[in-house]
């Protein structure tokens, strides 16, 4: 008997609670017709597309429920219309028991630059509908695309609230759809619950494969997610919580044997269980290691870039004692942060791999990466008589972030300096807060011809982990004159629109993050022009 709760529409359930939010905007929500949450039990986890490029994008569901034979034939329908009266491609994909049932299909020979409907079909029953879109191309009449609209979201730990996040994305309140969502990590949390959690993770903390399928599962089963998976194309990496939290390469928290058979069990079910193409599925070896960094024109109004600051980092320096993973650490009692530069955030390869690759003749460079990239210091650091010294031996820093490897920092702020890379923009969560900054050379540099502007960075908050209480950030940004705005207190996620002009960013927050159906607001916007770094309150 289906569970005839979860048969409402996805336009239904966008509808709840979106309302007020959108009663000031120009457009009703238009949205994916027949589009349905968990239509049926075989698709309860809904669908999903990733990975556009201008003439491919992935497609993704799983297979639900028991006995499921070891493969099990999926059909699938690629449509231009809504209606699903224009079918561009079709065929059938085999679920298969050693993939956990989940399908990644690769569907090329697609037009750049426009919207695409899909839907599944196995053992009698239909998937939802997605929709999702290629990118504009390179060259060609879709090269001079005009706009982007893009969100970025993280962190969306269970036990800590409902998603209404997901619905405000899916229901394009400025009007305009969303092309594109970057999910930049921590799409599972991978700990148990405690007693009185909003709602409860099912099981204790997972470490297997069979674990970790069942966490992605919970996760997958909300409606809000499944309706943002399914308007448009997500790019997404991993952070630590998709494995262990503070994990670093092969190193667990806790220093404890055998991580590398968890990490591998963890970045395969991290792989069923998104929109990524079937080349990227992890081989068991070496703890499951895979790359998942990439780049993609938008035309030729950006190009995007993601990278991986985990599976390739050296360890964090200065942990507690007997153990792995982060601590916040005064400069001088651990001084190799700065005496051991040459440490890596990203791995030597994918290192030259990012700097070889900036774009010097498209308006933006976008960098999607995990965490806060600008130092953020939560003690005095003191005036520097002389700027060309490397950095005070003062300040007091979380070793997890950008700030346990400012020697990797700084090389990659560098080449955006040398090379003049046009339009740069880092994009970061983890940190579950609100943050807009200004990235120079040398932070404390206020004087712009000695350290000038070399990007803009916007690090979105979550989209329902906790964060830190604000007195605790309002305390340490007098210590950061050029992070612009801090806040800790408020879950979501940013939205923005970029043309050859600027880029606006739209900080939308939930009001109440315990409410499934909660009102969601922008809480603050800014702007950057092209050719001017830095962020401008709007
Ligand atoms: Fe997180
Ligand atoms: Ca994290």
């Amino acid at each position: 008997m289906p569970d005839l709760r979860r048969r409402r529409s996805l336009g239904r359930l966008l509808a709840l609670g979106a309302a007020p939010a959108l009663a000031s905007a120009c457009a009703p929500v238009a949205f994916v017709r027949d589009a349905r949450v968990a239509d049926t039990p075989r698709f309860a986890l809904g669908v999903a597309s990733g990975s556009p490029a201008a003439d491919s994008v992935v497609l993704w569901t799983r297979l639900a429920g028991d006995a499921l034979a070891a493969e099990v034939p999926v059909a699938w329908e690629v449509a231009a219309d809504e209606g699903f009266g224009r079918i561009v491609a079709r065929g059938s994909e085999p679920a298969r028991a050693n993939d956990a049932h989940s399908i990644h299909l690769q569907v090329r020979g697609l037009e750049p630059a426009r919207w695409y409907w899909y839907r599944f079909a196995a053992l009698g029953q239909r998937s939802p509908v997605g929709r999702t879109r290629t990118a504009p191309a390179a060259e060609g009449a879709s090269a001079a695309v005009a706009r982007l609209d893009f969100a970025i979201a993280s962190c969306q730990r269970w036990d800590h609230g409902y998603w209404a996040a997901w619905r405000d994305a899916a229901a394009h309140p400025s009007g305009r759809p969303l092309d594109l969502v970057l999910f930049l990590g921590d799409y599972i949390y991978e700990y148990g619950s405690p007693p009185g959690a909003v709602r409860a993770h099912e099981g204790g903390a997972v470490s297997t494969l069979e674990g970790y399928r069942a966490r992605y599962a919970q996760y997958k089963s909300d409606p809000l997610l499944q309706a943002a998976h399914a308007v448009c194309p997500w790019i997404v990496i991993w952070d630590d919580h998709e494995v262990e939290n503070d994990y670093a390469a092969l190193q667990g928290e806790h220093l404890q044997p055998g991580f590398a058979a968890r990490r591998a069990a963890a970045y395969r079910a991290w792989w069923e269980h998104m929109p990524l193409p079937p080349a990227l599925r992890p081989v068991e070896a070496g703890g499951g290691a895979m790359t998942i960094h990439g780049r993609l024109d938008w035309g030729r109004l950006a190009r995007l870039h993601w990278i991986d600051t985990r599976q390739f980092r050296d360890p964090q320096l200065c942990p507690r004692p007997g153990r792995g993973g982060s601590n916040t650490v005064r400069l001088r009692d651990c001084p190799a942060l700065i005496t051991e530069p040459a440490r890596t955030l990203l791995g030597a390869a994918q290192e030259r791999w990012l700097a070889e690759g900036w774009s010097l003749t498209q308006p933006w460079n976008l960098l999607a990466q995990q965490t806060l990239m600008a130092r953020f210091t939560r003690e005095a650091v003191g005036s520097r008589p002389d700027p060309r010294e490397p950095a005070a031996m003062q300040g007091r820093y979380w070793t997890d972030g950008w700030d346990g490897y400012p020697g990797a920092r700084q090389r990659l702020l560098s080449v955006l300096a040398e090379r003049k890379v046009p339009g740069a923009v880092v994009l970061g969560g983890d940190v579950h807060a609100n943050y807009v900054a200004d990235l120079r050379l040398d932070p404390d540099e206020t004087d712009p011809t000695r350290s000038p502007l070399v990007a803009t960075e916007f690090c979105g908050t979550s989209i329902s982990s906790r964060g830190s209480a604000q007195s605790a950030v309002d305390a340490a940004l007098r210590f950061n004159p050029h992070i612009r705005h801090g806040r800790s207190e408020e879950r979501g996620y940013v939205r923005f629109a970029l043309t050859r002009e600027r880029l606006e960013a739209d900080l939308r927050v939930v009001a109440d993050p315990k409410d499934a159906n909660s009102t969601v607001t922008s809480a603050a916007r800014f702007v950057v022009e092209a050719g001017k770094p830095g962020a401008e309150r709007a």
